[in-house]
């Protein structure tokens, strides 16, 4: 089978696409991305003023900070005004794990506020993670919205898509998500179903890569979503046993930085493997987003998509807005929510935010633009990604710190292969232990600890104590080293 998609290159193109596939076409004059920036910001102020009421109203959190800080929220009622409104931080969603973040219910619109869904952050401060609650509305809002997504980055409903984000042991976005997004268009969905076991857990549920790759093949699939350096990983083993991937032509290649270069590779193999053009997104996820913001093409900045839910901002530490283009706090701004509600949230990236309207597709909603070298959201310090997961190294350094036997330990964040930079990241804990201790057992309760923490098993290497620190060399031991290339 020949491989007949050719990614759109400009607005005419892509008006010609979207006209071609009839529920595009038909969805189209509600596409609020396509309006003109005033009427965007009309209804941007509009959904404002109404979340400001909702929030006075029935968030536990907002009602109180409102008093504290003496802000009345009905003297919010533009976009403008938003930045007069204090920053959230996520040590303030994660305090009560973002319980205080769900609305009450509203007895006037009960059908709209029924709980529906829970999903988790990544990332904890406590060893928790938080909960981000959808309800019926959010839910209904979110078919709307993945639509948009997919008609943005190029997905149709006559595509095979194959999901290979782990149905992991607590739920996250990557998985969940796709599954609603491969709904809301009425693709075809099969399931990788890989994943880490759940401790203690008698069966094996998960399937292999190995059956993954060849499912891709039987099942004519030619749509691949997951996290980047895993989809890749397969395409390498894919391509040393020779499969047909012919029909390979979109990848959601997800959950972490995709440099140019990554994408490059991988459509290289694809293509060595009998594929013509490949669309390769790496659109820009998070949880309190509840989807990956798409890139309608390769590193041309990850749309808003539908300006009616989110409002994006990147900002100084004061809460300053920085001018378009300039790079920032990410902070976005729920404007349509029934579920866990956020204002003015820090994400914990660095972006740059642009109001221009698209060069590449002529939208005209927001997108997060690269700020330097090819990728869209550099970590703030406090957490760091690590196999597309949001870690606190405060909370595993404390798992490990507070194990009886442990005297010396060092965490290393590296890749599979030294001379791979795409490769899959790897957690390597070195531990030098006490004389006397089982180091299988201590290895074991390791990697049990450091999961719980973190959602990541390390590979545990024991070492002297003096190859992790040597007093006579430097005055603090390293516990946490990122060798990863940087950009
Ligand atoms: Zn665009």
């Amino acid at each position: 089978m020949s491989n007949k998609f050719k990614v759109p290159r400009n607005p005419e193109e892509i008006m010609t696409w979207i006209n071609s596939i009839p529920m595009y076409r038909e969805d189209h004059p509600n596409d609020l991305s396509f309006k003109s920036k005033e009427a965007i910001r009309d209804i941007q102020d509009a959904c404002l003023v109404k979340q400001m009421d909702r929030l006075e109203k029935f968030s536990p959190y907002y009602r109180e900070r409102f008093k504290e800080w003496g802000l009345d929220p009905t003297s919010i009622k533009t976009i403008d005004d938003l930045e007069k409104v204090p920053l959230t931080g996520k040590g303030d969603f994660m305090k009560d794990r973002g319980e205080s973040f769900k609305l009450d219910m509203d007895f006037a619109n009960i059908m709209e506020y029924i709980l529906y869904e829970i999903t988790y952050t990544t990332g904890t401060t406590t060893g928790m993670p938080s909960r981000f609650y959808n309800t019926t509305y959010d839910m209904f809002m979110q078919s709307w919205m993945f639509r948009i997504g997919c008609k943005i980055c190029y997905l149709e409903p006559d595509d095979i898509l194959m999901n290979l984000f782990p149905f992991h042991f607590i739920p996250h976005i990557g998985y969940y998500k796709t599954l609603h997004f491969a709904s809301a268009v009425g693709m075809t969905l099969c399931f990788g179903f890989t994943g880490a076991a759940l401790p203690g857990f008698p069966h094996n549920i998960h399937r292999s890569m190995q059956q993954a790759i060849e499912d891709i093949e039987k099942k004519k699939v030619n749509a691949i979503s997951g996290i980047a350096s895993y989809i890749r990983r397969l395409i390498i083993t894919a391509e040393e046993q020779g499969r047909d991937f012919s029909r390979i032509n979109k990848i959601q290649a997800l959950g972490e930085p995709v440099p140019k270069g990554m994408r490059e590779d991988m459509r290289r193999r694809l293509q060595g493997m009998g594929a013509g053009e490949v669309f390769i997104s790496n659109a820009f996820g998070f949880t309190e987003g509840q989807t990956a913001f798409q890139e309608c093409r390769e590193l041309g900045g990850a749309h808003s998509g539908t300006p009616q839910l989110y409002y994006f901002e990147a900002v100084d530490e004061s809460g300053k807005r920085k001018p378009d283009g300039e790079p920032g706090l990410l902070a976005i701004t729920h404007l349509d929510r029934r579920g866990t509600c956020l204002l003015r949230y820090l994400v914990g990236d660095i972006v740059a935010v642009t109001n221009e309207p698209c060069p590449h597709c002529g939208r005209n909603d927001q997108r997060l633009v690269t700020a330097a070298g090819s990728t869209y959201g550099t970590r703030t310090k406090e957490l760091m990604k690590v196999k597309g997961t949001l870690i606190n190294p405060e909370i595993m350094r404390d798992a490990v710190a507070n194990t009886p036997g442990v005297i010396e330990y060092q965490f290393i964040i590296t890749k599979e292969k030294a001379d791979d930079p795409y490769s899959m990241d790897v957690l390597k804990l070195k531990v030098g232990a006490d004389a006397g201790v089982d180091l299988k057992k201590l290895e074991s309760t390791l990697k049990e600890k450091v999961k719980r923490a973190v959602e990541l098993t390390p590979r545990v290497e024991f070492v002297q104590c003096s190859d992790i620190f040597n007093p006579g060399q430097t005055l603090k031991a390293t516990r946490v080293i990122d060798e990863r290339p940087q950009g």
